[in-house]
């Protein structure tokens, strides 16, 4: 509800002009809904940005993970995954 800045007057919603003193209403209803966009916005991004972080700091942990814990290494030759006490490959015979 707007409120006329020169005489106080409150006014209908969508009037543009003061129905007490004709004066111009600024519609700081707009302004309201802009920030209240702009919040609704910025709640959503902050959101994203969240569940962003969120998956990279899962993604890190993981392959911190895979990394501390791991007791594989790849075969150079066909990537085949070997434990790392192996000398050859189990699946092609290259030495590793
Ligand atoms: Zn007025
Ligand atoms: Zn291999």
């Amino acid at each position: 509800m707007p409120y006329c800045s020169e005489c106080g007057k409150k006014n209908e919603d969508d009037a543009k002009y003061c129905t007490k003193c004709g004066s111009h209403i600024a519609k700081s209803s707009d302004f309201e809904k802009d920030i209240d966009q702009f919040a609704e916005e910025f709640g959503r991004k902050a959101e994203e940005f969240g569940k962003r972080m969120e998956k990279k700091a899962k993604e890190f942990a993981k392959s911190m993970e895979e990394h501390t814990t791991s007791k594989t290494k790849d075969c150079p030759e066909c990537k085949e995954e070997l434990d790392c006490d192996a000398n050859f490959c189990w699946k092609c015979g290259k030495e590793v």
